[in-house]
Order: C-alpha cells, then sequence, then structure tokens
C-alpha cells in the first residue's frame, strides 16, 4: 500500500510518500480501505516535526479517514461498511489515515451518517467535529442565540469554519475574528454577520476589558484567548479547544468571579463514543453541505508533505481533504 511514512532514524525525522507492505500495518480488529483523509492542524505538526505529535516510529500520519472497512472481527462491522475515525491517537501512537489502508480497534470507528459521504465526512473530520463539541459545550452551560453575539477565533481555519456556519445555521450572530482580512467575504459567505481584525484581540491583555459578545469559541489559546475572556459578558462562557497562538493563558480569573465567565475545555481525541455519536448526528442533521463544500481544498495524496508546511504558515483556508483511493 501507499503510505506517508514518518521515520526517525537519528535526531531528525524523514517523511515520504513510499510503498510499505500490508503486514506492516499495526494491531487492529478492522481492516479499512481509505477513501480520504484530511489534513489537520495537528497532522501539519506531525508531518513537520515542529511539535513532538507522533510518539512512535515510524509512523503514518493521519488522525483522521473515512474508508470501507475490508475485513473485520468486531461484532459491529463487516465488509462494505462505510466508516470513519476521528483521533483516539491514530497518527500519532497508531499508524492513521494518510495511507491506501489503515487496521484499527473497532471500538473507534464511526458507522458514517446516512446524509454524509466519505469525503463530506473527511471534509468536517476532527476539526469539523471539535468544532460540534464545542457548540455542544456552550449549550451545556445554557448558550443560546438569543443571549446575544458569539465571537470565534481563528475564523477562516479548519475549526473556525465550520463552528462558523454551524452557529449561522443555528442562527447565532457569529463575530468571526481573523487574522487574514482577505476572507472577509468567504467568511460573510459561511454567515459571520460581523468579521472583525485578529489584532482586536492580540494586544496587552487586561483583567477586564469592555463587556463585547455572550459567548464565544477559540482555537489560539494565548493572549487570544485571554483577551475575549476579558470582553465576555457577564454569565457568559467561552469553549476553548486550540493553541494555534500558543500553549500559554496569560489571563487572569476577573472575568471568572467577577463576571461569572465559564471557560469550557473540550478535547477531540479521547472524547467519550456517545459524545462523538451526537456530535456527529448533529452535523449531518445542521450543518448546511453547500457551505461545507465552500471550506474545501483538496490535495492530492503526492503533495500532503509540501501542503503540511504551507499548513502551518496559516496559508491554508477551511478544510483539506486528501482523496487517497
Ligand atoms: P487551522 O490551521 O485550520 O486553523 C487555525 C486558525 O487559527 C488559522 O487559520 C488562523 O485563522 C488562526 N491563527 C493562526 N495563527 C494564529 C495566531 N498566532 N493567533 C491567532 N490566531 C491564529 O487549524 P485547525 O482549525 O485544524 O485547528 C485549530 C486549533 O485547534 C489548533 O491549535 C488545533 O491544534 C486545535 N484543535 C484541537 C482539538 C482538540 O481536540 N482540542 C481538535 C482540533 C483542533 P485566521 O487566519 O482566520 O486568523
Amino acid at each position: 500500500m501507499k503510505a506517508i511514512l514518518i521515520e526517525k532514524p537519528e535526531e531528525k525525522q524523514i517523511v515520504s510518500l513510499q510503498d510499505v507492505p500490508d503486514a506492516q500495518l499495526p494491531e487492529g480488529d478492522v481492516l479499512v480501505d481509505v477513501a480520504y483523509s484530511t489534513m489537520n492542524y495537528k497532522d501539519a505538526l506531525a508531518i513537520t516535526g515542529a511539535s513532538p505529535v507522533v510518539r512512535r516510529f515510524p509512523m503514518v500520519p493521519g488522525i483522521d479517514f473515512s474508508g470501507t472497512v475490508a475485513e473485520s472481527s468486531h461484532p459491529d462491522f463487516k465488509p462494505g461498511d462505510r466508516v470513519m475515525l476521528n483521533g483516539w491517537g491514530v497518527g500519532e501512537t497508531h499508524w492513521g489515515g494518510l495511507a491506501e489502508r489503515a487496521r484499527v480497534k473497532g471500538d473507534w470507528l464511526i458507522p458514517l451518517p446516512a446524509a454524509i459521504d466519505p469525503r463530506q465526512a473527511a471534509a468536517i473530520g476532527t476539526a469539523g467535529y471539535t468544532a460540534m463539541l464545542c457548540v455542544m459545550a456552550l449549550e451545556r452551560q445554557g448558550v443560546t442565540p438569543d443571549k446575544g453575539e458569539i465571537v470565534v477565533s481563528g475564523a477562516a481555519g479548519g475549526v473556525g469554519s465550520v463552528a462558523t456556519a454551524l452557529l449561522a445555521a443555528g442562527g447565532y450572530e457569529v463575530v468571526a475574528v481573523t487574522g487574514r482580512p482577505a476572507e472577509t467575504e468567504y467568511l460573510r459567505g459561511l454567515g459571520a454577520a460581523s468579521v472583525i481584525d485578529r489584532t482586536e484581540l492580540t494586544g496587552k491583555t487586561r483583567a477586564l476589558a469592555r463587556e463585547r459578545w455572550a459567548s464565544g469559541i477559540d482555537v489560539a489559546g494565548s493572549t487570544v484567548l485571554a483577551n475575549m475572556l476579558s470582553m465576555i459578558k457577564y454569565g457568559g462562557a467561552v469553549a476553548s479547544c486550540g493553541l494555534a497562538a500558543g500553549m500559554d493563558l496569560p489571563a487572569s480569573v476577573a472575568p471568572f468571579i467577577l463576571r461569572g465567565v465559564t471557560l469550557a475545555g473540550v478535547d477531540s481525541v479521547m472524547c467519550p463514543k456517545p459524545d462523538r455519536l451526537e456530535a456527529w448526528s448533529r452535523l449531518a442533521r445542521d450543518l448546511d453541505l453547500g457551505k461545507l463544500e465552500e471550506m474545501i481544498t483538496e490535495v492530492p495524496f503526492a503533495e500532503v508533505i509540501d501542503t503540511a508546511r504551507q499548513f502551518l504558515d496559516g496559508a491554508v483556508r477551511g478544510r483539506i481533504v486528501v482523496p487517497i483511493s
């Protein structure tokens, strides 16, 4: 099978597209013929080696894939079933989706919802499913469209694009934050009510600033999240899922203790299966597939390695889909 392989013979990792014998696939009770994989921020980190995402070598990256079951000894799956996978350490500690075949634990797989085809499932991928988890986390805190505007950082990226489209479809007034003003029309097309420049959230953080938004979804961390928290209205909530700006959080407790603001953490990798199934059934129901199409850039398998470098430079918009076979 063809696969992207990350090897680390010495200090520096080497990444190449090569033929790998199927016999080298890791243990697992389901073998999947991969139709599509994707590239998320984490995959770009893994392929470039910019961050220690890969924990075992050699590794096939790709935290998402969709495809068809080829062989199964798992009771829930049989050959021909259409499935997808997001996370569970796949592409980090277990060979992932950027290969023609993947052998995984059946417990990690999710049946493809009827309304979504394998290409759309990949396009949504971890980024889109995380966007849905963020929306669900905010709902648990009582956030509803009538409470007021919701701010979304990194809006032109993968999580941000899907979050913007989902929230707009759900009746929210979305304030999209971007570092790329050239993407304003794209963001309005996804349903953003307004688009603001990232610099409004990158200045020096104050403990409390003027109350601006009822709630927020943050993919950036660091000063972006700190500033966002300081500007959330009394009783509001923010879902934090990312670190595109940094892992630190130079904030104060003032928004929590003086405005009753809630910070909700979101993890997609080890997220329990019932929440995943709920997120995917909501995505199948609520995400406008026409808007999803606007987010997609297809990258040929042979160009994935080069694209990973551009990805980390913030040059990629929306979602990258990689047709495999
Ligand atoms: P993308 O690269 O597609 O999107 C990230 C976006 O963040 C960029 O497009 C850019 O948007 C914005 N951005 C980039 N650099 C900065 C910066 N320095 N300051 C502020 N904003 C910045 O990545 P994904 O959407 O795939 O992932 C987003 C984040 O969420 C990543 O950190 C990723 O690791 C994390 N993540 C976490 C998950 C979890 O389980 N918790 C799951 C999935 C993703 P713009 O140009 O519009 O400003």
